[in-house]
């Protein structure tokens, strides 16, 4: 019987993962990809905009082989350094070991290397500038249309891997048709991205690091890029007429002599970093923030949604990439030799859902954690208490963070729950300490020992 190719349809950070680990084991695909080919222009238009890579992402890129290449594109972020208004800056680790740093990498230079690689198979047609417009698994065909000619055709459905982002065009198309739910969460709060250049051909500041400057309802975060700049991310409620007054809010940012106040007033240190402050703030679009859901994400073994076209996140885990490449390699390890699609697809989203409704769980959590309680003092009270607990309990008590973070051998679920747990043991331990002065370990060995078995 003759095999039809695979599509993937969107070559993102999934897609083109996706194409390589397929392609490596002779699978034949066809990659769909709206954009123009980036490995012939400049995508995004000399801006750097980077992602933070941890382990699940990287155990990922090894599995498909390319760990080799990637690693000169990538930073090492150590923790977290906290600038408040009052102090000078401080770095909270991340972990408590050499190897528990998490890395800046460019979007733009990982995407295209990911394609590079995934050109590099004969069994892999790669079609730029063609967007999918909608699906008809009925009539198994999706219709494309060709961005150059404007012309619009049909191509056979089955088999078809949607990873065409939080926007899924596809993900709608089933939705229209009542063959999937979708649903968007949108949050409150926006994003812009501003630009920290180098200065005299080096980092302006600690490159080491993920710097935040977190003020209770609003935060500005940076990541370093290779060139020497950083890219810093403003998040900032979107306001309007529903909105306090007296809240900051993108609303209320809306001329230069309104941007430069709030800069000089919150964030005094950064202002001086960013010269280009105004024209970003004018020339970058403002993002949107949110969380998809979609249910089921497979119709038969005709079309399954991946990475973000199915669980897109928040991004305050920095994990919605690194999900996305979890679900590549669980997605890969489920094939044979002739696969039976729709066993495939069906499995695939019973092992994923779980995993991925834990993350979008955490990297909401997270957001309140990065603006508002890296400056609380029981915050960094348990956090350093946490760490304590894994230098005496190693095997049984790691804090979420760094399974989530350092850990691909603990799924998100299990990190949700262990979590859960670990959070009830640090608040029964601050109480004592906070009574006693001391971390009373007797008392932590009895309720880590009853309430978390060994991982290892
Ligand atoms: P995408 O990367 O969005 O790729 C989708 C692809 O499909 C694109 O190439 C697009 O052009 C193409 N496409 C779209 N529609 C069509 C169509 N109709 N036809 C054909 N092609 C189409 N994650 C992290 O792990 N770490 C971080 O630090 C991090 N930071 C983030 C910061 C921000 C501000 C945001 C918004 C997200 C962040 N993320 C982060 C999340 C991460 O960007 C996504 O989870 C990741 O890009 C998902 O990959 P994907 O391939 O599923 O989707």
């Amino acid at each position: 019987m003759r095999q039809y190719p695979v599509n993937i349809v969107g070559a993102g950070l999934a897609g083109a993962l996706l194409a390589l680990m397929l392609a490596r084991r002779g699978i034949a695909v066809t990659l769909y990809e709206r954009r123009p080919d980036p490995r012939c222009s400049r995508a995004e238009g000399g801006r750097s905009i980077n992602l933070a890579l941890a382990a699940r992402g990287i155990s990922a890129l090894e599995h498909a082989g390319v760990m080799d290449k990637v690693r000169p594109l990538m930073i090492p972020m150590r923790g977290r350094m906290i600038h408040d208004l009052d102090h000078a800056p401080a770095l909270l680790p991340y972990g408590q070991r050499e190897h528990e740093v998490i890395y800046s990498v460019g979007r733009g230079a990982l995407n295209r290397l990911l394609i590079e690689e995934a050109a590099r198979h004969r069994n892999v047609t790669l079609r730029f500038e063609q967007a999918c417009l909608t699906v008809d698994p009925a009539h198994d065909v999706m219709r494309i249309k060709d961005l150059d000619s404007q012309r619009v055709y049909e191509a056979r459905l089955a088999p078809t891997i949607a990873t065409d982002g939080a926007g899924s065009a596809i993900r709608t198309s089933l939705a229209s048709l009542g063959l999937i739910e979708e649903r968007e969460d949108r949050l409150d709060h926006d994003y812009k991205e501003l630009t920290i250049p180098a200065r005299d051909g080096r980092w302006a500041i600690e490159p080491h690091a993920l710097h935040i400057w977190p003020r209770g309802g609003f935060m500005l975060i940076a990541l370093p890029n290779t060139d020497g700049s950083f890219t810093a991310t403003l998040f900032l409620p979107k306001g309007g007429e529903h909105a306090p007054a007296d809240m900051p809010s993108f609303a209320t940012l809306g001329d230069t002599a309104s941007i430069q106040s709030f800069f000089e007033r919150e964030f005094p240190d950064a202002l001086a970093l960013i010269p280009t402050l105004i024209d970003d703030f004018f020339e970058h679009r403002q993002g949107q923030l949110g969380a998809v859901q979609a249910t089921p994400w497979h119709v038969d073994g005709k079309v399954l949604l991946l990475g973000d076209a199915a669980h897109a996140i928040v991004p305050f885990h920095g994990q919605g990439m690194n999900a996305a490449f979890e679900d590549c390699t669980v997605f890969d390890g489920l094939l044979t030799a002739d696969p039976d699609w729709t066993q495939v697809f069906a499995e695939f989203e019973t092992r994923r859902r779980p995993n991925t409704e834990a993350i979008a769980q955490m990297a909401l959590e997270n957001y309140t954690e990065m603006r508002h309680r890296v400056l609380d003092d029981k915050f960094l009270r348990q956090k350093s208490m946490a760490l304590e607990l894994e230098r005496q309990f190693p095997t049984r008590f790691i804090p979420r963070y760094s399974m989530v973070m350092f850990h691909p051998e603990i799924s998100y679920a299990e990190a949700l729950r262990r979590g859960g747990v670990q959070q009830y043991i640090l608040d029964a331990l601050d109480e004592t300490t906070q009574s006693s002065g001391n971390l009373d370990v007797a008392h932590a060995r009895t309720l880590i020992e009853a309430q978390l078995p060994s991982i290892k």
